[in-house]
């Protein structure tokens, strides 16, 4: 019980990705390499995230030790189409 507690509590941060208006620039892939790779269709993937919509949105749950690197990525972004959540708060960090 307390293992789950403590397990779920490390991933405070949900990452949401608009994969639908990425334009393959690859900021994010300079700034965060070890998450954001460009596939074959021309745009990035978020690795080990959760694909919807056709895979037009990503979603990542995310621990504070990658926090600042993925904000980094998101703030690197020319068209602002990778946003970050404080899952326990709802609040928008970007
Ligand atoms: S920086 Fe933005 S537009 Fe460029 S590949 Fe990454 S997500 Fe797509």
């Amino acid at each position: 019980m307390i293992q789950k507690n403590e397990i779920s509590e490390k991933k405070h941060y949900k990452v949401s990705f608009d994969r639908v208006g990425c334009i393959g620039a690859a900021a994010c892939v300079a700034v965060a390499p070890k998450f954001w790779q460009i596939v074959s269709d021309g745009k990035a993937d978020l690795a080990g995230a959760k694909k919807l919509k056709n895979n037009e949105v990503q979603e990542l749950e995310l621990d504070e030790q990658d926090l600042q690197v993925m904000k980094e990525a998101a703030e690197a972004c020319p068209v602002t189409v990778i946003h970050i959540e404080d899952k326990k708060t709802g609040k928008k960090i970007i």
